[in-house]
């Protein structure tokens, strides 16, 4: 029997795409073998990557001048690839509203001139900047925010507009393929997998064609998006078994109807969860801004954090699982992501209203 599982990542994958999978892991379509024991070259796992990009696009989509490349090294990775190929020894405006964006800012430095344009971090992260707060170098070889905070559940409902000429580059890692997003506003988008899209260790950036070629001489070519995207993703082995499951993320997420479908879900969810800690009178605590708060992350306090242990307990007991919140912020954290189901969201708030009733 599964858990619910609120962990922030790797995260929850839905059941069904695991069960084919499953089904699928030592024969796929009658060929004698699986996914992970194929050529990357052959005709077969040709067919599973294309398929997976011409879905994202659908689901996404993503204009005809963006190149998708299934990429590794994860989101991480990306906070020093994004500069040694864009930077083109310009300077680069970071947003800092949470520790990821504050982390791609750090990692960026050694690569050159990075600005800090913006920061929520004198308000421990619990809003956006507004506009009039951000100084943006027009001159600015992009502009980099991180349109959901995982660890301080921030979310970008409105995204800053960056100068004209410069390109808005995203981290999406925790709310890609969430809800609709206008891909053309983007000069690049990233995101690691093991949050929205399948396993960790696959990482798929979006990047507009006008920006490949700028990559330092020094880029190895694994990291360099330019030759990426002429290889179609595979100068090396590609992560072949984390593109065959993602695509069937895809498929699934067509399935429920496309983005808006699937948007209108996590509201559903998200709004039940930020109505059941409003409704505490105070027993829960969501420190985040009304107008910031992540329908993928909800981090929450208790009022008497020395009930934490119990909460985490009586969660265990009903098969609530991963909701101790980041040691940075304390308290809980509850990820719902798309594969999170309503009912999970149910359970969870059941046991949030039993507790604060038996413990207020
Ligand atoms: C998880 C996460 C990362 C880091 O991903 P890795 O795959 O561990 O490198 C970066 N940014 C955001 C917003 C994340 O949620």
């Amino acid at each position: 029997m599964r858990i619910f599982n609120f962990s922030a990542g790797p995260a929850v994958l839905p059941t069904t795409v695991l069960e084919q999978v499953r089904d699928e892991l030592l024969d796929w379509r009658g060929r004698g073998m699986g996914i992970m024991e194929m050529s990357h070259r052959g005709k077969d796992f040709s067919g599973v990557i294309a398929e997976a990009e011409a879905d994202l696009r659908e689901l996404m989509g993503i204009p005809a001048n963006y190149k998708v490349l299934f990429l590794q090294g994860g989101a991480t990775q990306q906070f020093a690839q994004i500069p040694m190929n864009l930077l083109a020894g310009r300077s680069a405006d970071y947003i800092v509203t949470g520790a990821w964006s504050k982390k791609a800012y750090k990692e960026a430095q050694p690569f050159g001139a990075v600005r800090l344009a913006g920061s929520t971090e004198a308000d421990a992260f619990t809003r956006l900047p507004r506009a009039d707060e951000l100084k943006l170098d027009p001159q600015a070889a992009y502009l980099h925010i991180c349109t959901n905070e995982t660890i301080h559940g921030v979310e970008m409902f409105d995204v800053p507009e960056a100068p004209a000429g410069v390109p808005l580059v995203a981290d999406m890692s925790s709310h890609i393929l969430s809800r609709p997003m206008d891909v053309s506003r983007y000069g690049l988008i990233y995101a690691g997998a093991q949050k929205n899209i399948g396993p960790a260790g696959l990482v798929i950036v979006i990047v507009r064609e006008d920006l490949l070629g700028k990559a330092s001489a020094i880029t190895p070519g694994v990291m360099n998006y330019a030759v990426m995207a002429e290889h179609g993703s595979m100068l090396n082995t590609p992560p072949t078994f984390g593109i065959y499951l993602a695509g069937l993320i895809f498929k699934d997420l067509k399935a429920q109807g496309g983005l808006a479908a699937v948007e209108q879900s996590n509201i559903a969810k998200a709004s039940k969860l930020y109505d059941a800690i409003a409704a505490s009178g105070g027993f829960y605590r969501n420190p985040v801004e009304l107008s910031a708060r992540s329908r993928m992350n909800v981090p929450f306090t208790l009022a008497n954090p020395a009930l934490d242990a119990d909460f985490l307990a009586e969660a265990a007991e009903l098969r609530l699982s991963g909701l101790k919140g980041h040691k940075s912020v304390g308290g809980m954290r509850a990820s719902i992501y798309n594969a999170m189901s309503l009912e999970g969201v149910d359970a969870l708030v059941a046991l949030m209203q039993d507790f604060a009733a038996r413990k207020g």
